[in-house]
């Protein structure tokens, strides 16, 4: 069965196998698009094969009966492995999806972080004792749902497959997860490491396939009892109407259109270092990625000069050679961000530096983008873009600046930028969003809970909360009879 895994083959129940039907994706190099694999492409046959077997290995306790340390000592090893190929892993994430040499070397190291985190979170999901008086005796115990149906988007595809596994593990639960299909590899080096960490056979399936067809399989399987959704907000609706049909609950981390506030007392020097990363690491292609700046008008003249410096100076290229701007994952998502562009332009949104889609070149690239006075109602002050725009809104007052933040269908995360105490504690606290960040920009990690208000989504993934969203709690209640051949005690 290695030949399979050799040709991008799934990994079920154990084994590497092609697809039943013969049917493959070609994986395309984003900044070159040549095809650099081919993979097999699921469809609901081989769905059905990685849920049952998931769904036996919960029925026969495999990993509940496992003492949870070792199950820590799994995702440990699932760990080494990926850490041990370190450097060819991070060459595959960097072809398969685009982004730079060293943002596909941190992936690697964050996928490992994740792991151990949950490893060392295992032994330490634990219930409550109830304190009932008359002869009860009652606890509470954290209990796995069974299957989780696991769907991955294109844009972190390692440590996002790393990181549900973890925690569905720590927690006894066993996966099947669906890899995007414009970035498969990385599933298929986490499933190497599952196969190489002794995982038990068939707790963990990973296959590659099209979302309506192997994922829309996978979300509506009636043995799929936990679902964890990382994508689109229209795609999570319709999984959730799926879920809704058998009452699965769902982990949910949608799309974002995340605000920066930039008061007049910031130091510029930070702002100018988080707009680089927040809005433009891996060509803006982040759910959390910092899609508009507020900007007070006594300092709006003085950001926009020093950020549109910045924007100039950023190096365009392909990833493998560690440029800052690199291609956008596919062909139709190039088309969606200059779509974007081309709206602000109809919208009146002043171009300050950069452009549209680079048609005249290999890869799909379209270079670092910044709009001025983007008025909050138009469609790049509303919606997510995912690419390397950003659009800049100025403000008057603080009240101003958080409404403008929070006036969008989404809360994913939002930042502000002052040297003031008071009016930073008062912002954070009226920023509605999962996150925010004072003075920088994705300053969360792996040990903070992440995840959305509104239609952001629900659940948290990340830090210990995430458990919470893998476990159900049961309730057992006692009742010690009484005794009344015994004689009476004192204490
Ligand atoms: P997408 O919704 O198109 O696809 C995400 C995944 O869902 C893919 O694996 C796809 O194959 C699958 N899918 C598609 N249709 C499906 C269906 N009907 N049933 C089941 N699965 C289906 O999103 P995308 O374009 O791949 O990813 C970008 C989006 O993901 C952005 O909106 C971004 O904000 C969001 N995202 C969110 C987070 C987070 O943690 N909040 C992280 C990364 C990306």
């Amino acid at each position: 069965m290695s030949d399979a895994r050799d040709r991008g083959g799934h990994y079920i129940a154990g084994d590497w196998r092609d697809s039943a039907s013969g049917a493959c994706i070609a994986v395309e190099d984003p900044a070159t698009g040549e095809v650099i694999a081919e993979v097999a492409e699921a469809g609901a046959a081989e769905i059905d094969a990685a849920v049952s077997a998931a769904h036996g290995v919960f029925r026969a306790r495999t990993l509940i009966d496992m003492p949870p340390f070792e199950r820590g000592l799994m995702l440990h090893r699932v760990a080494d492995d990926l850490e041990s190929r370190r450097e060819a892993i991070a060459r595959t994430v960097c072809l398969d999806t685009g982004k730079a040499i060293s943002v596909a070397r941190e992936e690697v190291g964050t996928a490992v972080r994740y792991l151990r985190y949950y490893a060392g979170l295992a032994d330490k999901v634990e219930g409550r004792s109830i304190p009932r008086g008359g002869g009860l005796v009652d606890f509470t115990i954290r209990s796995p749902f069974g299957v989780s149906g696991q769907v991955v988007p294109w844009n972190f595809p390692l440590e996002l497959t790393a990181r549900s596994l973890a925690c569905a593990i720590a927690t006894a639960n066993c996966a099947v997860i669906k890899s995007p299909e414009l970035a498969p590899l990385s599933g298929i080096e986490v499933a190497k490491a599952c196969e190489a960490a002794g995982v038990p056979t068939g707790a963990v399936s990973i296959l590659t396939g099209y979302g309506a067809v192997a994922g829309k399989a996978l979300v509506t399987h009636p043995l799929v009892r936990h679902i964890v959704f990382t994508g689109s907000l229209a795609t999570g609706r319709d999984v959730l109407r799926s879920a809704a049909e058998r009452v699965v609950p769902c982990i949910m981390e949608l799309g974002g259109k995340s605000a920066a506030i930039v008061y007049p007392d910031a130091d510029l020097d930070l702002v100018v270092e988080a707009v680089k990363s927040g809005a433009f690491l891996n060509a803006g292609q982040n759910c959390n990625a910092m899609t508009r700046l507020l900007v007070h008008e006594a300092v709006a003249g003085e950001v926009l000069d020093r950020v549109e410096a910045m924007v100039a100076a950023l190096r365009l290229g392909p990833g493998i050679e560690d440029n800052d701007i690199t291609a956008l994952i596919s062909r139709q998502q190039l088309k969606r961000v200059d779509d974007a562009y081309r709206g602000a332009l109809d919208d009146g949104a002043r171009l300050v530096v950069g452009g549209g889609a680079l048609l005249d070149r290999p890869g799909n690239f379209m270079p670092a983008t910044l709009f001025a006075d983007v008025r909050p109602e138009t469609a790049l002050g509303q919606h997510e873009v995912f690419g390397p725009v950003l659009a800049v809104t100025t403000f008057k007052t603080a009240e101003e600046a958080v409404a403008i933040a929070n006036g969008t269908d989404q809360g994913l995360a939002s930042g502000l930028f002052t040297r003031d105490l008071d009016l930073g504690m008062w912002t954070a606290e009226h920023l509605w969003s999962g996150q925010v960040y004072l003075n920088g920009w994705f300053v969360g990690g792996i040990e903070t809970p992440f995840g959305g208000v509104n239609q952001s989504g629900y659940g948290r993934e990340k830090g210990q909360e995430a458990l919470e969203g893998y476990v159900q709690t049961r309730n057992i209640g006692i009742k010690v009879s009484a005794r009344p051949n015994l004689p009476p005690r004192t204490i």
